[in-house]
């Protein structure tokens, strides 16, 4: 299995047109599960007290089982479903279904469809006589909010170096799409992203999915911002990365006024073992995919601190893009080590730099000290610097 990718779905009107588990409901009990469905959508219930309270009510008039299975047979995929799990097992990417919905009709649809294989994290229910009788084996997991927390279960699944995906379209979806750093987003969930400022990819059906899927995957995209995409570094962006480090003009803050003057036999090593450091290295680019500069997202250390780095080509300084690369640095942070403590140590000579961190709510701890260059550097010097720290 790749680490780059792991993509998580909702399912309820996400792999199905139609949102099967609410329109349930709604039909066999005339309607009279609305109320609570629409007090869950204004914020006024959780989903654990909306889905009880929906069972509680289809129970007092069990519809017969036939009918139900006829309406369960009658269900869609949304278009391109299909191909899109055989490009995501060709492509070695692990794909899980997160959902807040029951398993009965969940495995039922999945497994008449041609998918009993399919990894699922669901809300449970013994459907027995006609009644539903829910379980809930992660209440209480995550938020505590949702009655199956699917930022919770992205957060636990998803390794720190791989791009966690998210594909959805509901009320149920915010946390997902929070713990993700790809979202797919139509729908209430579209709307909402609106809302908050959050980028996402619209789609329609996995067809568009796929269109897209093709350009991250080239690109490596790991995240993205309005103006910006973290693509992962690889020996294929080797040269644009050594003409950053090589430019004294961005390397001056560091000890390197006359660039980094590696020799090739450490630019090799460093190409060569790069995925097993304990940091991801970016390629920031623009939207046209023009190489910017560099971000690096570090894992914490001993001390839980992470040193987060971005250096950007001299042409693309003071245009905002540092703010935006810091930005998305932080939420990435965040999601995967939100009790870790950041650390920058910037040149006291360096006052873009210390604007920019004071901006983002690093302040100096009273740290400060001097950065020797390893001897016989050629060019390299001693580097004094103030450190700062965010929590
Ligand atoms: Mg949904
Ligand atoms: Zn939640």
């Amino acid at each position: 299995m790749t680490k780059d990718y792991i993509v998580f779905m909702d399912f309820d009107g996400t792999i199905t047109t139609k949102d099967v588990g609410y329109e349930m409901f709604r039909k066999f009990t005339e309607g009279r599960t609305q109320p609570v469905v629409d007090l869950y959508r204004r914020g006024e219930v959780n989903s654990y007290t909306c889905l009880k309270t929906e069972c509680q009510i289809w129970n007092r008039f069990p519809p017969a089982e036939t009918e139900v299975l006829k309406y369960l047979n009658n269900q869609d995929f949304t278009g391109g479903f299909d191909r899109f799990i055989e490009m995501m097992n060709e492509s070695d990417i692990r794909t899980c279904i997160v959902s807040e919905g029951f398993d009965f009709y969940i495995n039922a649809l999945l497994n008449s469809n041609g998918y009993p294989g399919l990894e699922r994290i669901t809300n449970k229910a013994v459907y027995k006589n006609g009644k539903i009788i829910p379980e809930f084996p992660y209440l209480g997991q995550g938020c505590g909010e949702c009655s199956n927390c699917k930022g919770f279960h992205i957060n636990r699944l998803t390794d720190p170096k791989t791009s966690a995906v998210f594909v959805g379209d509901g009320h149920s979806d915010f946390h997902g799409a929070r713990a993700a750093d790809i979202v797919f987003a139509r729908s209430f969930l579209k709307e909402a992203l609106e809302k908050t400022g959050r980028n996402y990819f619209e789609y329609g059906d996995f067809y568009d999915i796929i269109e897209i899927w093709k350009k991250i995957s080239s690109r490596k995209l790991f995240a993205f911002s309005g103006r910006l995409s973290f693509c992962r570094a690889s020996g294929d962006r080797r040269e644009d990365f050594e003409n950053l480090w090589q430019n004294g003009e961005v390397m001056k803050n560091v000890g390197y006024p006359a660039g980094l003057n590696w020799n090739r036999q450490q630019y090799d090593d460093f190409w060569e073992t790069l995925n097993n450091r304990n940091f991801i290295l970016f390629a920031v680019e623009d939207k046209k995919g023009n190489f910017l500069g560099e971000a690096k997202l570090s894992f914490p250390g001993e001390d839980n601190c992470c040193s987060h780095d971005v250096k950007l080509l001299p042409e693309y300084q003071g245009k905002g893009y540092g703010r935006e690369s810091w930005l998305l640095l932080l939420e990435l942070s965040r999601r995967r080590w939100p009790e870790s403590v950041l650390e920058v140590t910037p040149s006291i000579d360096n006052e873009a730099a210390i604007e920019l961190y004071s901006s983002l709510g690093f302040e100096f701890d009273g740290e400060q000290g001097e950065w020797n260059p390893p001897r016989g550097t050629p060019g390299a010097v001693t580097v004094h610097y103030r450190r700062m720290i965010k929590h």
